[in-house]
């Protein structure tokens, strides 16, 4: 079972970074020229990493995993980290996913055609054939796309890192499940949650609410709603709440109670889909 990603990239060539969306000058030159200092990072974090020497790739996955690591120690929030992270060209794999930017695989899956690998669970995966620059131009170009995506309300986030984020933060959304549940339950509540009567239903509620409080891409299914809106916030924590995705105290109960007629309807989906209900 895949969660994947189908957005149409921007045609225009511009890659001028306007530095408004997280992107730095100076890490235009941090990018590391050899890949031990990165491989050791990963290695250290219990990640298996194969960037196929794409270093700027790598780059972008340590920059994400440092928001993530800076958020748990700042909110006390338990967001993991996933378990592989591949770059691969998505021509090899079953399911037509060439229009994607990256994966992020739910459950221990054969991916690859002509093959009987089998692809753990929470492992993430970026695309070559469409994140194909590398060096700065990979940045650069991650920025435009993610500029113009956030313009067209495809993308949540116009943060350079925000098609990164976002796979992890499937991952982080099946921690989180496998933390509560049973591998088995974990299993049925993916299965009944991306079962087609379960989308359409779902679209029928929430479709345009979601598209114009998130993105148009996070309508598609509640998983997407969940890791649009996380990964939206990951990358810009000051600006966001993160009540529905943590743990309730008693004083959020208390207020919640008081203010059971106001509570938002997209929020108690997303609470309720982070937590495994069905809405
Ligand atoms: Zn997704």
């Amino acid at each position: 079972m895949m969660i994947n990603y189908i957005n149409k990239t921007s045609n225009r060539n511009r890659y001028n970074p306007t530095f408004k969306s997280g992107l730095t000058k100076d890490m235009l030159y941090q990018i590391p020229d050899n890949n031990v200092y990165i491989n050791k990072y990963f290695k250290k974090n219990n990640i298996n990493v194969d960037f196929k020497n794409n270093n700027a790739i790598a780059y972008c996955c340590f920059q994400s995993l440092e928001y993530i690591k800076l958020l748990n120690k700042k909110l006390g929030s338990n967001f993991g980290l996933p378990n592989q992270i591949i770059v691969e060209d998505f021509n090899k794999l079953k399911g037509n996913l060439n229009d994607s930017w990256g994966i992020c695989n739910l459950l221990p899956t054969k991916l690859y055609k002509n093959s009987d690998k089998i692809v753990p669970e929470r492992t993430v995966m970026f695309n070559s054939n469409l994140m194909c620059y590398k060096d700065k131009s990979l940045l650069e170009y991650m920025n435009d796309v993610a500029e113009f995506q956030k313009q067209e309300n495809i993308e949540s986030s116009s943060h350079f890192l925000i098609k990164f984020m976002h796979e992890f933060a499937h991952s982080i959304h099946e921690e989180n499940l496998q933390r509560k549940y049973s591998s088995l339950k974990v299993v049925k509540i993916i299965k009944d949650f991306l079962n087609p009567d379960n989308i359409r239903n779902f679209q029928s509620q929430f479709s345009n609410g979601i598209s114009q409080k998130i993105c148009k891409y996070a309508a598609v299914n509640p998983f997407e709603t969940v890791a649009c809106d996380l990964s939206k916030k990951i990358l810009n924590p000051s600006e966001e709440k993160f009540d529905v995705y943590m743990k309730e105290n008693i004083f959020q109960k208390i207020f919640k109670e008081k203010d059971k007629h106001n509570e938002n309807k997209i929020d108690t989906l997303i609470k309720n889909t982070w937590n495994g209900k069905m809405f």
